[in-house]
């Protein structure tokens, strides 16, 4: 029996399929032991202008016994659902903290946190000592937030950025030009760093994607913020966001997400420039 594509029945059905494949993710995050069950990879980012590697963007990974491996993009949301998001993003920092460790010293790392994360004190809270207690430089820990995440509660949000600036570390406007963009964020929030979501770099023969792209990267020109444009694929758009003046690039053309250790070996042999 078949049905018609985009009907009720096809979409209930996909529906159903989605919602099931969610609950057992679940299930299997109630149990999810941080220390075990997750590890991370790294992503270079590079400079435009000498391609040489100066931080990485640390992305969690997460195989679990009966499910295999589960993508972020599949558990990230369903773990935001409950306090589990905030145990990932803590152990994720930890992470970070001790691959920074190991990093020629003007090299950075960034990490991703969620909405849930900066509207809870609790959170934050450990955030800030774990910083603290590693003796790093925190101008070397970028937090990523997307403007999404923000949205939800501005003032809480704000409040809370405001507070990782005060000990120190960065902020990056992540996939920025989506969701909620709007150009005046760029300067209500209290930002050191925008990233161009990735749609861009694979729209710039676009000439509507690409003058956006242009602008805002002028914008963080004007506003001295700096840059980064991801999911670069090809040389060709490095090469395009290079002429726009964009400072930073990441994607597959400069790298995949690497095991720690690769990325470490690669970091000291570039030296960070
Ligand atoms: P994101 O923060 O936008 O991370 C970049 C994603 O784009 C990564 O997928 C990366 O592998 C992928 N990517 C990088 N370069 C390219 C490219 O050239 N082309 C294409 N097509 N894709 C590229 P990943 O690792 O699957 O992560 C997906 C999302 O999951 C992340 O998007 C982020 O929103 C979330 N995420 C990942 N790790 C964490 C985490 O530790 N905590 C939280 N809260 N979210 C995380
Ligand atoms: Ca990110
Ligand atoms: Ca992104
Ligand atoms: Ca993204």
């Amino acid at each position: 029996k078949r049905h018609m594509p985009g009907s009720l029945v096809t979409y209930t059905r996909d529906l159903d399929t989605l919602v099931r494949a969610e609950q057992k993710i679940e299930v299997e995050l109630r149990s999810l032991n941080v220390e075990n069950d997750l590890y991370v990879c790294v992503q270079p980012i590079s400079k435009s202008t000498t391609g040489d590697i100066v931080g990485g963007e640390v992305l969690v990974r997460w195989t679990n016994a009966r499910l295999g491996p589960v993508p972020p993009h599949k558990f990230i949301a369903v773990a935001e659902r409950s306090s589990v998001i905030h145990r990932i993003t803590l152990s994720v920092i930890e992470r970070a903290l001790k691959i920074l460790k190991q990093l020629p010293e003007n090299f950075s790392v960034s990490v991703n946190i969620s909405a849930c994360d900066l509207n809870s004190p609790d959170t934050m809270e450990r955030v800030l000592l774990a910083v603290r207690e590693s003796g790093l430089d925190p101008g070397r820990m970028w937090i990523e937030v997307t403007e999404t995440a923000v949205m939800r509660d501005v003032d809480s949000a704000v409040d809370a950025l405001r507070k990782l600036r005060r000990a120190g570390m960065k902020i990056a406007l992540d996939d920025f030009g989506t969701g909620y963009s709007s150009l005046s964020n760029l300067h209500r929030l209290p930002l050191d760093r925008v990233k161009i979501d990735q749609s861009f770099a694979s729209e710039l023969q676009d000439s509507y994607s690409n003058s956006i792209a242009l602008a805002v990267v002028s914008l963080c020109q004007t506003l001295q913020l700096s840059c980064v444009a991801e999911g670069v694929e090809t040389g060709e758009q490095a090469a395009s966001f290079r002429a726009m003046g964009c400072e930073l690039l990441q994607g597959y053309y400069i790298s995949k997400p690497l095991p720690v250790t690769q990325f470490l070996a690669l970091a000291s042999s570039t030296g960070g420039q």
